[in-house]
């Protein structure tokens, strides 16, 4: 029987293998899955602690990725997808030791609205022209890639990187605007510069269009379940690589071995052959790859140093996550949004805080509210060699600072995540571009996960299930 190999349990990992199952309509093949840790799912990991929900690693998936939530819905999570809540749907940026509104309408970057702008105390007025000014700026000449930091600069000024782009994306990416491709990291905008010559214009078009659609849609394909921007599930994410782990686990021919290194791959009389940490190599006819690029070069170097090399030059950041639950009672802040984001120009010891009770139901017992901070990332990794206890009181020190929050935790959990987020920097689709081609040099040798096409879940799952398929083809499934 023919057997395909995939190395790592993360969400790449498990959507790969479920995507398998799900196309080979009953042929008989072998699925073995080997996850380094006694844990699966890798960055995803939610623990229920005293009635709180609390994530370690991701809190959500985009909707306008679809995929996740399709997989979701496929795994029979369709009723347990959980929107954003309706109110408080502020975010806040800190400026000058102050929190202020991001303005509404400002989407990533671009400002889509006048008036929140306007009156917005988060920009200076030479700030709120300089962005303005983005309808008359030129079109970029030069068809390269371009760091974020200078295509925000470039298009919409400092004040706007400094202040928007540079916290909103060191929130999500962990990473910095002066090293990340905007090619990679943010295609659509570069598009948008692309057809329009301007990011507020090409914005507001697309709104337009996006209403037209919806008002003319007819009634029966409106969604039955609220869809906001962010989803999630309504147990945590940890739901998903539950529900996965179970459908895959209980697939016929499939086994998940947890606690297993894998640590080379040798081509072999036409297939490979998987060295695991103390022995029993793993013959294959396909080998998938689902974990780290940095894991990956250890993996190939027997057979591609080359490719080992290039796998590497894909940088990672670490960071770790602090959440902490209070009694609602005991805080006078009114945390009226989802939470604030930091820029670097603050210098402070957290990039971000989620009010995750208010953005997210269920996430904390109703008198009690649970807060999210993030530390590290490519600003300052220095508080992520503390212990536990530093890193939480040194994050208490900031939300006290910040917020007045001055009360005794109910919780506090520290996460670490290290290496664990990879930077698109520049020139990564050429980078990824070379990769593949040098990859499909080798019949059933995959590589799939959030270094590559897609630094999200949803990307993951969406390369997951195309891999999947190529896989299927490979083994003759
Ligand atoms: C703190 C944090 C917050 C995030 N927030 C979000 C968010 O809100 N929304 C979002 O969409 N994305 C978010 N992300 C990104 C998201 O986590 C990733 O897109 C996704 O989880 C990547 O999944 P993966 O399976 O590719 O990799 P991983 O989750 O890293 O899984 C790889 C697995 O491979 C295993 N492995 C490695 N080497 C070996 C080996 N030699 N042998 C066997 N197994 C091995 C690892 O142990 C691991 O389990 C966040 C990431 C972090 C770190």
């Amino acid at each position: 029987m023919k057997r395909v190999v995939i190395i790592g349990g993360g969400i790449a990992g498990l959507a790969t293998a479920y995507s398998l199952r799900e196309h080979s309509e009953g042929k008989d093949f072998e699925i073995i899955i080997l996850e380094k840790k006694e844990r699966l799912g890798g960055n995803i990991r939610t623990e229920k602690i005293g009635g709180f929900i609390i994530e370690g690693g991701p809190d959500c998936f985009l909707s306008e990725k679809p995929w996740a939530m399709e997989l979701c819905k496929r795994v029979g999570l369709g009723d347990n997808l959980l929107p954003t809540n309706e109110q408080n749907r502020k975010i806040f940026v800190l400026s000058r030791g102050k929190l202020h509104v991001l303005p509404e309408g400002v989407i990533l970057m671009v400002p889509t609205k006048i008036l929140p702008l306007a009156t917005s105390s988060l920009i200076s007025i030479p700030g709120k022209i300089r962005m303005a000014l983005e309808l008359f700026i030129p079109k970029r000449s030069d068809k390269g890639d371009e760091s974020l930091g200078n295509f925000v600069r470039r298009r919409l000024g400092t004040e706007a990187l400094d202040k928007i782009a540079e916290p909103l994306v060191a929130g999500v990416h962990a990473g910095d605007p002066e090293t990340m491709s905007v090619r990679a990291s943010f295609p659509k905008f570069v598009q948008l510069e692309e057809d329009y010559g301007s990011l507020i214009k090409g914005m507001v078009r697309k709104m337009e269009l996006l209403k037209k659609t919806h008002r003319e849609a007819p009634k029966k394909d409106a969604p039955s379940a609220k869809v906001t921007m962010f989803m999630t599930l309504k147990n945590g994410l940890g739901e998903l690589i539950e529900t996965l782990t179970g459908k895959v686990s209980k697939s016929r021919n499939t086994v998940i071995r947890t606690g297993v290194n894998v640590t080379g791959i040798q081509k072999k009389d036409g297939g490979y052959e998987v060295a695991i940490e103390g022995g029993g190599d793993i013959k294959a006819d396909s080998v998938i790859i689902a974990a780290p690029a940095y894991s990956a070069a250890n993996l190939v170097r027997g057979f591609d140093s080359e490719l080992a090399v290039k796998l590497l030059t894909i940088p990672y950041v670490s960071t770790a996550t602090v959440s902490i639950g209070f009694k609602k009672s005991d805080i006078k802040h009114p945390l009226n949004g989802f939470g604030f984001v930091v820029p670097k120009i603050e210098k402070r010891k957290i990039m971000a805080a989620t009010w995750t009770s208010v953005k997210f139901k269920y996430r904390a017992p109703e008198d009690s509210v649970l807060i999210r901070c993030f530390v590290g990332g490519s600003k300052d990794t220095s508080l992520l060699s503390a212990s536990d206890e530093e890193m939480i009181r040194a994050v208490r020190e900031e939300l006290k600072d910040i917020m007045g929050i001055d009360a005794k935790p109910v919780l506090a959990k520290v996460y670490r995540w290290i290496n664990s987020m990879p930077q698109y920097t520049i020139g990564h689709e050429e980078r990824i571009n070379w990769i593949d081609e040098r990859v499909s040099a080798y019949p059933g040798f995959y590589l799939v996960g959030s270094a590559y096409h897609g630094i999200g879940i949803s990307d993951s799952v969406r390369y997951g299930e195309i891999v999947a398929k190529k896989a299927l083809h490979h083994i003759g499934a």
